[in-house]
């Protein structure tokens, strides 16, 4: 599956802030997400990524 920066995802784990939805900020062997609801950013593993992400979105039509 590929990612890009600024894709947005859901992942199932649930930020403290409540928020599910996620930017990517980086991407490679971690990557960075930026959550939507609070703006914290945090780095993640990438196979961890993979396996939290509920659905992912469209790629932005830029
Ligand atoms: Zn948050």
């Amino acid at each position: 599956m590929d990612f890009e920066v600024g894709q947005k995802v859901e992942l199932k784990k649930q930020h403290p802030c409540g928020g599910t939805e996620w930017e990517i900020q980086r991407v490679g062997m971690d990557f960075r997400i930026k959550c939507l609801c609070c703006g914290h950013s945090v780095m993640v593993p990438r196979a961890r990524f993979e396996k939290s992400l509920k659905k992912s979105q469209k790629k932005p039509s830029l």
